[in-house]
């Protein structure tokens, strides 16, 4: 197949007018021009998308898939209050619920244009259920709470995978020991090791709250009691959080999420050690966390990714929003800058871009058209105006799953699984937090 737009931006590469992307199977095979692209391959069918720019598809560097049922259920509120509403309400769900809240979260992950995820799961459901929905991605089964010597036991328990890839390179597996308030010292060099001696990808959320700074600073605040019950051996270091995964040796090769409460000189230690940072904006004002130092980790030189974070802490998935937010913290930015954060960029930080965030031949033939005005800047014009409703067609690895702005298959069962996960959720947040819920 072939597949045209009036725009194609292969991030790669200058922006195509009248540019084509042709398909082979689950990959790209070429990208040039459409005259050039039908000369070479005249057998194939031409997809047309007037008046659409063609992306590769948007890469959200930080998700939790499994808590997609919750959107609109608990706040907006100050972080440590909303942790423990989402603590509770995780509580009441199975792992039939998390699947069903996983694929719902791939289904509006799709919607919006994403087809590469760096998910935050608790088992092996987020994988098999995005999976099947169309997304890849990195998937980091999340330990937290338990000793270092209790890690391996764990991870049997939750059937982390033995190998590092599967699906062709699109799934990967990593590890996450959450925050440094809910795993101790001891936990966090053990995971670290592990996706060292493993090749995988080790993600931690790093300086989210104010609260965590507090605990970091002067050992007291809101998060104190939960740093006692889940972070075995953690004293306080008397520094930032940033500065704490340094001095512990964690640091090195992490993605580190969030860094809202990062100094100049953590954005340093940021740029130098971290395999990158995941930027999440919008859950950061929705948690009331502050906005993250976005032109300091720019003028340090660290690796950035754009993540949407759970939609329990977001008004849903819309990356444009979030680079749009990002935009206004950082007038440095440009929107070049931007969509290649949203796409190869977030890649490299996932260590996915041999597969993900370009339109290279080899890659997987994941695409995105969006409905954009026709202008002769066509990613300000994205970058500055796009909206989840303006995708029109998404394809993963060669299939198309959304076509005219509606996912291609059903996706009613899918709904209402995730909205008996939900109606649990619900009761016990009306339940434990009487009167007090929100949305
Ligand atoms: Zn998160």
């Amino acid at each position: 197949m072939i597949v045209t737009a009036d725009w194609v931006l292969p991030i790669t590469g200058p922006p195509l007018r009248d540019g084509a992307v042709a398909v082979k199977g689950r990959v790209i095979e070429a990208v040039g021009p459409l005259a050039e692209m039908t000369a070479r391959y005249p057998e194939r069918a031409v997809s047309v998308h007037a008046d659409s720019v063609l992306v590769p598809g948007l890469v959200n560097a930080h998700t939790h898939l499994c808590l997609s049922a919750l959107e609109g259920l608990i706040g907006p509120m100050p972080f440590p209050a909303w942790l423990e509403r989402v603590a509770a309400a995780s509580r009441a769900l199975d792992a039939d619920d998390f699947a069903a809240s996983a694929a719902w979260g791939a289904v509006t992950c799709l919607m919006a244009g994403v087809t590469a995820v760096g998910d935050i799961a608790y088992g092996p459901e987020s994988l098999s259920a995005t999976g099947d929905i169309g997304p890849g991605g990195v998937f980091f089964w999340e330990v937290l709470g338990i000793t270092e010597t209790e890690l391996a036991r764990t991870l049997d328990r939750l059937e982390f995978p033995r190998e590092r890839e599967c699906g062709e390179g699109r799934f990967s597996c990593g590890i996450s020991p959450h925050a440094p308030y809910t795993s101790g010292p001891a936990l966090l060099r053990a995971t670290h090791r592990l996706a060292r001696e493993r090749g995988i990808r080790h993600m931690l959320h790093l300086a989210e709250s104010p609260a965590e700074e507090r605990l970091m600073r002067s050992g007291d605040g809101p998060l104190a009691e939960v740093a006692t019950r889940n972070a075995r051996g953690f004293t306080s270091p008397g520094a930032g959080a940033v500065t704490y995964a340094h001095d512990l040796g964690v640091l090195e090769g992490t993605i580190a999420v969030h860094c809202v409460t990062a100094s100049e000189t953590e954005t340093r230690l940021l740029a130098r050690h971290a395999r990158g940072v995941v930027l999440c904006p919008r859950s950061n004002r929705y948690l009331q966390c502050g906005a993250p130092p976005v032109a300091m980790l720019r003028s340090a030189g660290a690796a950035l990714a754009i993540g949407s974070d759970s939609v329990a802490s977001n008004e849903g998935v819309d990356l444009f929003a979030e680079a749009r937010a990002l935009a206004a913290m950082d007038p440095g930015l440009t929107p070049e800058r931007l969509l290649a954060m949203m796409t190869l960029e977030g890649a490299r930080v996932l260590g996915i871009e041999h597969h993900f965030g370009s339109l290279e031949p080899g890659k997987q033939a994941d695409l995105v058209a969006i409905a954009t005005p026709a202008t002769g800047t066509p990613a300000e014009t994205l970058v500055g105006r796009a909206r989840p409703a303006d995708v029109r067609a998404v394809m993963t690895a060669g299939a198309w799953r959304v076509l005219d702005g509606q996912p291609v298959g059903r996706t009613a069962r899918i709904e209402a699984a995730m909205r008996v996960a939900r109606a649990k959720a619900e009761r016990v947040l009306s339940g434990t937090f009487p009167g007090r819920r929100s949305g």
